[in-house]
């Protein structure tokens, strides 16, 4: 018997328990850990039994509970190296700095520099201060970040990573936010076992810095999870054949978002190649690319801003009915707010 329960999907917060007979893993810990335990309970899933934790990307709304469940529960996390990493940053207390203290910074290391150097060597400063010509990329793209994240009410927006690449780390903090009872690297392409459940990670397009998404094969079962990717990249196409349970990605309707009440910038950020799939490109894979072996398809990660769930369920049931041999395929909606009732296959 192979279980799968989703205990919330969306921006504001992602987790999945995926359960053999003998293994139980946490998919993402995106909501508070007393939520999350609220709702393991609420969902027939006991806590104290869960033997690890796996986590898709350093986004905040998959992330956001992880530290204090994974200390109060004492399992081990698994990441990607680099995802690990990123988390930390997020995690390390920290001040954002003003482009004028970052540009202050900036100065003030050069100084330091041309003091050491030898006369004349030819090596240039840091360029016109006022110009911003010499703003290296990745502090630009925080700076952008902090602008967009700051725009209140855009939920997706705090996910952004490159927040913590313009944040200084306060030294002064003494106990460690970061400690987690253990921590197993994976990489994406390796697959690796939790107990008796087989976990085969793949790369997904989406910004932040090493995005997974899983297979998980148990008791002759396997389940895909796909969800945060701005689009079907020919390698997800690949890792969702023969699944019995298909977790897909049904974000938001374009027309939606582009009337909706985000930012342009925002906007962009949603609908690029690295933010997350539209209605749209979820049916369009159903129709066109899925191999109709699912039992169940279950539609993830819907926008609360630019998203009805049935516009959704509208998409997804039509693209499937194209597809006449797919009828035994029973699609759900994921919810950001309450469990899922659990799949038992
Ligand atoms: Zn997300
Ligand atoms: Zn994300």
């Amino acid at each position: 018997m192979v279980r799968m329960t989703v205990l919330a999907s969306g921006s504001r917060g992602n987790s999945t328990v995926v359960s053999s007979s003998k293994t139980r893993v946490l998919v993402d810990a995106g909501l508070s850990c007393r939520e999350l335990m609220k709702r393991m309970w609420a969902a027939g899933e006991d806590p104290e039994t869960l033997d690890a934790i796996v986590i898709t990307h350093e986004h905040q709304d998959h992330v956001q509970g992880l530290a204090v469940t994974a200390r109060k529960l004492g399992i081990p996390v698994y990441f990607t190296e680099p995802t690990h990493r990123a988390w930390m940053r997020w995690m390390t207390p920290r001040r954002r700095i003003t482009y004028a203290e970052w540009l202050a910074q900036r100065q003030a290391a050069a100084q330091q520099n041309s003091d050491l150097r030898i006369p004349d060597s030819g090596i240039s400063g840091p360029g016109n201060p006022d110009s911003g010509e010499d703003l290296e990329p990745e502090a630009a793209a925080a700076i952008t970040a902090i602008a967009a994240a700051e725009e209140e009410g855009v939920d997706d927006a705090v996910e952004n990573p490159a927040l913590a690449a313009a944040e200084t780390a306060d030294v002064e903090e003494k106990r460690d936010p970061c400690a987690l009872p253990a921590v197993e690297y994976f990489q994406s392409g390796r697959g690796f076992s939790i107990g008796d459940i087989s976990i085969t990670p793949f790369t997904i397009p989406h910004d932040a810095v090493d995005p997974v998404g899983f297979v998980f094969e148990a008791n002759g079962v396997r389940i895909g999870f796909a969800t945060d990717l701005g689009y079907m990249a020919s390698n997800v196409v690949m890792h969702l054949r023969r699944c019995d349970v298909l977790m897909l990605e049904s974000n938001h309707d374009l027309e939606m978002l582009r009337d909706g009440p985000y930012p342009w910038p925002v906007k962009q950020r949603v609908l690029s190649r690295v933010g997350h799939l539209s209605n749209d490109a979820a049916a369009e894979f159903l129709e066109k690319s899925y191999d109709g072996g699912a039992a169940y398809v279950v539609l993830a990660h819907l926008s609360e801003s630019n998203n009805l769930p049935e516009l959704a369920r509208v998409a997804a049931e039509r693209a499937l009915r194209c597809r006449m041999s797919l009828l035994a395929n029973q699609l759900l909606l994921a919810s950001q707010d309450a469990p899922m009732e659990s799949i038992r296959l």
